[in-house]
Protein backbone atom coordinates (compact mmCIF):
# COMPACT_ATOMS: atom_id res chain seq x y z
CA UNK A 1 0.00 0.00 0.00
CA UNK A 2 1.47 3.51 -1.03
CA UNK A 3 2.04 5.56 1.80
CA UNK A 4 1.96 9.50 1.20
CA UNK A 5 5.53 11.05 2.16
CA UNK A 6 5.04 14.35 -0.21
CA UNK A 7 4.89 17.95 1.67
CA UNK A 8 1.87 17.55 3.48
CA UNK A 9 0.85 21.04 3.60
CA UNK A 10 0.02 20.72 0.12
CA UNK A 11 -2.79 18.29 1.18
CA UNK A 12 -4.56 21.38 3.17
CA UNK A 13 -4.00 23.56 0.18
CA UNK A 14 -5.28 20.88 -2.04
CA UNK A 15 -8.89 21.04 0.50
CA UNK A 16 -8.46 24.78 0.66
CA UNK A 17 -8.72 24.65 4.62
CA UNK A 18 -6.94 23.78 7.63
CA UNK A 19 -6.62 20.21 8.44
CA UNK A 20 -4.12 20.39 11.20
CA UNK A 21 -1.69 18.13 10.21
CA UNK A 22 1.49 19.94 11.21
CA UNK A 23 0.61 20.81 14.66
CA UNK A 24 1.93 24.13 16.18
CA UNK A 25 2.69 25.47 12.66
CA UNK A 26 -0.45 25.79 12.11
CA UNK A 27 -1.31 28.11 14.17
CA UNK A 28 1.36 30.17 13.36
CA UNK A 29 1.70 32.56 10.34
CA UNK A 30 4.30 30.20 8.67
CA UNK A 31 1.36 28.14 7.41
CA UNK A 32 1.35 28.01 3.56
CA UNK A 33 -2.43 28.10 3.22
CA UNK A 34 -2.11 31.89 4.95
CA UNK A 35 -0.04 32.66 2.10
CA UNK A 36 -0.91 30.35 -1.02
CA UNK A 37 -4.69 29.40 -0.37
CA UNK A 38 -4.76 27.88 -3.72
CA UNK A 39 -4.19 24.25 -4.94
CA UNK A 40 -0.38 23.28 -5.21
CA UNK A 41 0.79 22.51 -8.54
CA UNK A 42 2.05 24.27 -11.78
CA UNK A 43 -1.40 25.35 -12.52
CA UNK A 44 -2.94 25.58 -8.82
CA UNK A 45 -3.35 29.13 -9.07
CA UNK A 46 -5.25 29.31 -12.55
CA UNK A 47 -8.20 26.32 -11.25
CA UNK A 48 -10.94 28.13 -10.07
CA UNK A 49 -13.77 25.85 -11.20
CA UNK A 50 -16.71 25.26 -8.69
CA UNK A 51 -16.39 21.72 -7.23
CA UNK A 52 -20.54 20.19 -7.34
CA UNK A 53 -21.67 17.06 -7.43
CA UNK A 54 -18.93 14.04 -7.59
CA UNK A 55 -16.44 16.54 -6.80
CA UNK A 56 -17.52 17.43 -3.66
CA UNK A 57 -18.29 14.33 -2.53
CA UNK A 58 -15.05 12.71 -3.21
CA UNK A 59 -13.23 16.02 -1.60
CA UNK A 60 -14.91 15.47 1.79
CA UNK A 61 -13.77 11.73 1.48
CA UNK A 62 -10.30 12.77 1.08
CA UNK A 63 -10.57 15.50 3.54
CA UNK A 64 -11.54 12.78 6.58
CA UNK A 65 -8.73 10.15 5.15
CA UNK A 66 -6.33 12.82 5.14
CA UNK A 67 -7.09 14.74 8.84
CA UNK A 68 -6.96 10.54 10.07
CA UNK A 69 -3.84 9.61 7.87
CA UNK A 70 -5.95 6.51 6.39
CA UNK A 71 -4.96 5.21 3.25
CA UNK A 72 -8.05 4.30 0.38
CA UNK A 73 -8.52 0.45 1.55
CA UNK A 74 -8.54 1.15 5.64
CA UNK A 75 -10.92 4.00 4.83
CA UNK A 76 -13.20 2.04 2.92
CA UNK A 77 -13.61 -0.58 5.33
CA UNK A 78 -14.06 1.64 8.35
CA UNK A 79 -17.19 2.92 5.92
CA UNK A 80 -18.62 -0.78 5.53
CA UNK A 81 -18.43 -1.73 9.15
CA UNK A 82 -20.54 2.00 9.68
CA UNK A 83 -23.08 0.50 7.26
CA UNK A 84 -23.34 -2.13 9.32
CA UNK A 85 -23.97 -0.55 13.00
CA UNK A 86 -27.56 0.77 13.85
CA UNK A 87 -27.51 4.45 13.42
CA UNK A 88 -26.44 7.09 11.08
CA UNK A 89 -23.51 5.51 8.61
CA UNK A 90 -21.89 9.13 8.58
CA UNK A 91 -21.47 9.54 12.18
CA UNK A 92 -20.58 5.93 12.94
CA UNK A 93 -17.98 6.45 10.26
CA UNK A 94 -16.64 9.02 12.25
CA UNK A 95 -16.65 8.02 15.43
CA UNK A 96 -14.61 4.42 14.53
CA UNK A 97 -12.18 6.95 12.84
CA UNK A 98 -12.39 8.86 16.24
CA UNK A 99 -11.39 5.37 18.62
CA UNK A 100 -8.35 5.00 16.74
CA UNK A 101 -5.23 4.75 18.93
CA UNK A 102 -3.25 7.05 17.48
CA UNK A 103 -5.65 9.74 17.32
CA UNK A 104 -6.72 9.02 21.12
CA UNK A 105 -2.64 9.80 21.82
CA UNK A 106 -3.12 12.96 19.41
CA UNK A 107 -6.32 13.95 21.91
CA UNK A 108 -4.80 13.55 24.37
CA UNK A 109 -2.15 15.82 24.03
CA UNK A 110 0.79 13.54 24.21
CA UNK A 111 1.95 14.74 20.17
CA UNK A 112 1.10 17.87 18.51
CA UNK A 113 -0.49 15.76 15.41
CA UNK A 114 -1.84 13.02 14.20
CA UNK A 115 1.01 12.20 12.90
CA UNK A 116 2.99 12.48 15.66
CA UNK A 117 0.84 10.25 17.55
CA UNK A 118 0.51 7.76 15.58
CA UNK A 119 4.48 7.70 15.32
CA UNK A 120 4.76 7.37 19.20
CA UNK A 121 2.45 4.46 19.30
CA UNK A 122 4.59 2.65 16.46
CA UNK A 123 7.70 3.23 18.19
CA UNK A 124 6.39 1.25 20.88
CA UNK A 125 5.97 4.43 23.50
CA UNK A 126 2.46 3.97 24.11
CA UNK A 127 0.56 1.37 25.81
CA UNK A 128 -2.98 0.32 26.92
CA UNK A 129 -3.95 -1.02 30.24
CA UNK A 130 -0.65 -1.46 30.73
CA UNK A 131 0.59 -3.71 28.14
CA UNK A 132 2.54 -2.33 25.12
CA UNK A 133 0.33 -1.55 21.92
CA UNK A 134 2.33 -0.45 19.03
CA UNK A 135 -1.00 -0.73 15.88
CA UNK A 136 -1.75 3.01 15.36
CA UNK A 137 -5.65 1.66 14.00
CA UNK A 138 -6.41 -0.31 17.32
CA UNK A 139 -9.94 0.97 18.49
CA UNK A 140 -9.66 2.01 21.90
CA UNK A 141 -12.80 0.99 24.31
CA UNK A 142 -14.59 2.78 27.28
CA UNK A 143 -12.88 2.33 30.86
CA UNK A 144 -8.90 1.68 28.68
CA UNK A 145 -6.55 3.78 30.37
CA UNK A 146 -4.12 5.14 27.52
CA UNK A 147 -0.74 6.26 28.91
CA UNK A 148 3.13 6.75 27.64
CA UNK A 149 5.30 4.07 28.68
CA UNK A 150 7.44 5.04 31.92
CA UNK A 151 10.66 4.66 30.24
CA UNK A 152 9.24 6.73 27.00
CA UNK A 153 8.45 9.76 29.27
CA UNK A 154 11.78 11.64 28.91
CA UNK A 155 11.37 11.56 24.73
CA UNK A 156 11.58 15.29 24.04
CA UNK A 157 8.28 15.49 21.61
CA UNK A 158 6.22 14.77 24.46
CA UNK A 159 7.44 18.07 26.40
CA UNK A 160 6.30 20.08 23.76
CA UNK A 161 3.09 18.47 23.14
CA UNK A 162 2.39 18.85 26.92
CA UNK A 163 2.52 22.84 26.41
CA UNK A 164 0.88 22.33 23.05
CA UNK A 165 -1.96 21.05 24.37
CA UNK A 166 -2.23 22.43 26.90
CA UNK A 167 -4.08 25.90 25.17
CA UNK A 168 -6.32 23.06 23.16
CA UNK A 169 -9.82 21.96 24.47
CA UNK A 170 -9.82 18.28 25.88
CA UNK A 171 -12.34 16.05 24.13
CA UNK A 172 -15.46 15.34 26.49
CA UNK A 173 -15.32 11.44 26.10
CA UNK A 174 -11.81 11.57 27.69
CA UNK A 175 -10.29 11.87 31.10
CA UNK A 176 -6.51 13.48 30.76
CA UNK A 177 -3.86 13.14 33.70
CA UNK A 178 -1.42 14.79 32.04
CA UNK A 179 0.94 15.47 34.72
CA UNK A 180 0.79 11.54 34.74
CA UNK A 181 0.94 11.34 31.35
CA UNK A 182 -2.02 9.12 30.51
CA UNK A 183 -6.22 9.06 30.00
CA UNK A 184 -9.25 7.25 30.20
CA UNK A 185 -12.08 6.96 27.88
CA UNK A 186 -14.87 7.39 29.72
CA UNK A 187 -17.04 7.04 26.82
CA UNK A 188 -17.48 6.73 23.30
CA UNK A 189 -16.98 9.57 21.11
CA UNK A 190 -20.44 10.58 19.55
CA UNK A 191 -20.63 13.00 16.43
CA UNK A 192 -21.33 15.94 18.22
CA UNK A 193 -18.09 15.79 20.00
CA UNK A 194 -16.24 15.65 17.10
CA UNK A 195 -14.83 18.78 15.92
CA UNK A 196 -13.99 18.40 12.22
CA UNK A 197 -14.48 20.61 8.98
CA UNK A 198 -16.14 16.98 7.50
CA UNK A 199 -19.59 16.73 5.74
CA UNK A 200 -20.05 12.93 6.64
CA UNK A 201 -23.45 12.42 4.71
CA UNK A 202 -21.44 13.62 1.29
CA UNK A 203 -18.74 10.43 2.12
CA UNK A 204 -21.67 8.38 2.26
CA UNK A 205 -23.45 9.34 -0.94
CA UNK A 206 -20.20 9.12 -2.66
CA UNK A 207 -19.91 5.24 -1.00
CA UNK A 208 -23.57 4.57 -2.15
CA UNK A 209 -23.46 5.20 -5.66
FE1 LIG B 1 -2.17 22.58 6.92
FE2 LIG B 1 -0.86 22.92 9.18
FE3 LIG B 1 0.47 22.94 6.87
FE4 LIG B 1 -1.11 24.95 7.55
S1 LIG B 1 0.76 24.31 8.58
S2 LIG B 1 -1.05 23.99 5.57
S3 LIG B 1 -2.80 23.89 8.60
S4 LIG B 1 -0.63 21.22 7.79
Amino acid sequence: MARYTDAVCRLCRREGIKLFLKGTKCFSDKCPIEKRNFAPGQHGKDRKTKVVGYGLQLREKQKAKRIYFTQEGQFRNYFEKAVRFKGVTGAKLLEQLERRLDNVVYRLGFGISRRQARQLVRHGHVQVNGRKVNIPSYEVSVGEEIAIRESSRKVPILEIAKDFASHQPAPVWLEIDRENYKGRVIALPRREDIQLPVNEQLIVELYSK
